[in-house]
């Protein structure tokens, strides 16, 4: 008996970051508006009403002004994006566990053990998604990774569209090669000039004449042409959703700067492991116990995620004046991150980043320095200036033997 059709589905938010703008500033709404830094002067994301207008991305934003001159830039808020792709992504999770995140904003969830029509589900997906967030999001659903982020991609915005199972190939006969996995604007000439302009066209030809465009791709592409794509969803096993460290001191401590000088320790060492991951954090939480076991908190985020400890430091003072009563010595003091994101979607526009006037990059480049010599030569090899001040005090932990700037 043949097996069940897989039941897939590809989505795709709709000019995802312009949007996002527009669901948290009513102002912008029905606006031609375009996401971008203004220096570097590149549109990262246009709303479909400066689409219309001609706005593509990524364009020169003089060139977008030129071709829209109302056109409204907004600088990026890379934290906030990354923040909605969270919960959308959160939602999903919420039907099942079968979930590829590709990008900030795009990704495929697999649905075959559920009994329920792909419609019925899919469709409380984007309803979930409409009410709580606001977003624009475009559906494709079928059988395969191909067919659905086609058909999303086609009919987009908002799109919602099923290629029933068994019509896979007739659903790809008229497009162009360029949709096909693997073929490009090069490789589509290529195809062309060999006069297989479209997938049907591609399907019918001979292996030797496709291997002429493509080579040793032919097979693989033919099979794409058919309709035929077995590849799996690939979830990823659920990430971290904090990274932490607390300590008891044998002695109880009061000393504001001991107890300080400590923390950041911590931070150093958690913020390596961060990196190591390729993750970037927002959020830190500060935790005291004192003697009678009684503990306090508190939390702080930064406006955008980072990945470098200095970053933190400004948070770990305020919140240590903020929850710890003197003159109560401490037992116990911690350190938590949270709010994890993936570097891959920090990175995706860096452009966005590279304009923070505190060199942003420099300081995660020298970061990644200092990671490399712990690994190559040991913790002992370089630390902080500030370890200096400590000498005398830290007995047990030798201080490092360079030091560098904060
Ligand atoms: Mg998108």
């Amino acid at each position: 008996m043949a097996q069940a059709p897989r039941k897939i589905v590809h989505l795709d938010a709709d000019a995802f970051f312009a949007s996002v703008e527009q669901v948290l500033e009513p102002s912008l709404r029905g606006k031609p508006i375009a996401v971008g830094g203004a220096e570097r002067g590149i549109v990262c994301s246009a709303s479909y009403e400066a689409r219309r207008l001609g706005v593509r991305t990524p364009m020169p934003t003089a060139a977008a002004r030129r071709i829209c001159p109302g056109l409204i830039m907004v600088p990026g808020r890379h934290g906030v994006y990354s923040e909605f792709s969270h919960r959308m992504f959160e939602i999903i999770h919420d039907f099942t566990p079968e979930v590829e995140r590709c990008s900030i904003d795009e990704g495929y969830f697999e649905l075959s053990g559920r009994r329920e029509p792909i419609e019925e589900l899919t469709g409380a997906i984007r309803d979930r998604i409409r009410k709580t967030l606001q977003l624009p999001v475009s559906f494709g659903m079928g059988s395969n990774k191909l067919v659905t982020q086609i058909a999303s991609k086609m009919y987009k915005p908002e799109s919602f569209h099923l290629v029933p199972p068994g019509s896979e190939a007739m659903f790809l006969y008229p497009l162009s090669n360029r949709w096909l996995p693997g073929v490009g604007e090069k490789t589509g000439k290529a195809l062309d000039a060999l006069g297989l302009h479209n997938v049907f066209h591609i399907l019918q030809a001979p292996l030797s004449l496709l291997e002429r465009a493509v080579g040793s791709y032919a097979r693989e592409l033919r099979q794409y042409a058919a309709g035929v794509d077995e590849r799996p969803v690939v979830s990823i096993a659920e990430d971290p959703k904090s990274y932490g460290q607390q300590k008891t001191f044998l002695e109880e401590l009061e000393n504001r700067g001991e107890v300080e000088l400590r923390l950041k320790r911590m931070l150093d060492e958690l913020m390596a492991k961060i990196r190591a991951d390729g993750k970037y954090v927002r959020t830190l939480t500060v935790r005291v116990r004192y003697p009678g076991m009684e503990e306090a908190q508190g939390s702080q985020s930064l406006c955008e995620p980072s990945c470098v400890a200095t970053d933190f430091y400004p948070l770990l003072k305020e919140l240590l004046t903020r929850i710890w009563r003197k003159p109560l010595p401490l037992r116990m003091a911690g350190v938590k991150l949270s709010q994890v994101y993936r570097a891959s979607s920090v990175a995706l526009h860096l452009p966005l980043f590279s304009g923070r006037p505190d060199g942003g990059e420099a300081r995660i480049r020298l970061a990644r320095a200092v990671d490399q010599l712990h690994r190559t030569l040991g913790q002992g090899a370089i630390g902080p200036a500030r370890d200096i001040l400590h000498e005398e005090k830290s007995e047990k932990e030798p201080p490092p033997h360079l030091f560098f700037e904060e």
